[in-house]
């Protein structure tokens, strides 16, 4: 069974979240109780259904220690306040039952999936008309992307379609409606590719359907700004924070336009799923020698490393 962060990036059938099902054995967090994933239904009148109202985290598990446990609470809660949404628990309650799924599952590698929706109401879109907040965790399996795509790397595409703009609906709110990525996602889909690059609506690198995005030349790392509108990433901040500059790389902040992208000597991704993963093809065109380079690997090998010995909960 199989469970995936990779929200709009992974379409294998074995990461997709779409795939994913819980083992009946599995026992889910819905609303204080522990139930079957059989039981763990929520009524087709939450507003997280009718309209994508609601928010959620996905979050790993490494060695019985839950990565950036911490981190991953701030920004659901920090999502919920986003959309006005209060949620029925406490970020202490919350922590508790996630660390008590991990428990009760066995679970020493694996993936928890904390979801916050909207609770049931009225039909009309009226969030208040809701009066209270539902909540639920997923922990189970999770099965990676093959390793070869780990050594060779992953082909991927420019979508057409951009990323939503800050204005309409800030990217930051990791939000149930997902239906920008998911559409760009078709685009890579169609493509035969399993991620796709998203500009934002000025034509500047924003970040992939449901990863980050870092750029190498000439032995010198950066990724997009925020300010392009983008989801910030839990694990690009680790990899700027704590992996590169383990390894002795600064990692620049700045605007790029996807020349820059195309004619990278390295690109790479990263998102709790995917890790930190090469690019070796944009639109079916190389990306520097087509392989995963030098920079790439050494910082995917290191998170594995870094992740597996020592899984940092904060
Ligand atoms: N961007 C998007 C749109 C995502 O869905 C994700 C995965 N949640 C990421 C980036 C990577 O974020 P993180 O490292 O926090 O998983």
């Amino acid at each position: 069974m199989t469970t995936s962060d990779r929200e709009p990036t992974a379409t294998m059938a074995t990461t997709d979240e779409a795939s994913a099902s819980a083992t009946n054995t599995r026992e889910i967090w819905l609303d204080g109780q522990w139930v079957p994933p059989s039981a763990a239904t929520v009524s087709v009148f939450d507003h997280g259904l009718l309209y994508g109202d609601g928010c959620f985290e996905g979050i790993r598990i490494y060695n019985g220690r839950i990565f950036k446990l911490k981190t991953h609470l701030q920004r659901i809660y920090d999502s919920a306040s986003r959309i006005r949404l209060e949620p029925a628990y406490t970020i202490d309650e919350i922590e508790a039952a996630t660390r008590e799924a991990v428990r009760r599952n066995g679970l020493t590698d694996g993936y928890i999936r904390i979801v916050f929706t909207r609770g049931a109401g009225t039909l009309g879109l009226h969030p208040f008309h809701c009066p209270r907040s539902s909540a639920f965790i997923i922990a189970d399996d999770i099965t990676l992307y093959p390793e070869e795509m780990y050594v060779e790397g992953m082909p991927v595409i420019v979508a057409d379609r951009p990323r939503i703009p800050i204005a309409c609906l800030d990217p930051k709110i990791k939000s149930l409606n997902y239906l920008n990525n998911i559409l760009a996602k078709v685009e890579a889909i169609d493509a035969g590719v399993l991620e796709a690059i998203m500009l934002n609506i000025d034509g500047d690198v924003a970040e992939c359907t449901g990863d980050n995005i870092f750029v190498v030349k000439d032995g010198h790392i950066s990724t997009p700004d925020p300010a392009a509108g983008m989801l910030h990433g839990i694990t690009r901040r680790f990899v700027m924070d704590e992996l590169a500059p383990s390894l002795g790389y600064e990692i620049e902040e700045r605007r790029h336009g996807i020349e820059e992208v195309r004619t990278a000597d390295e690109v790479f991704l990263t998102g709790t799923a995917a890790e930190v993963i090469g690019v070796s093809s944009i639109d079916g065109k190389p990306v520097g020698s087509g392989k995963v380079g030098p920079i790439t690997t050494e910082l995917v090998h290191a998170f594995r490393r870094l992740t597996r010995e020592n899984a940092c909960e904060n």
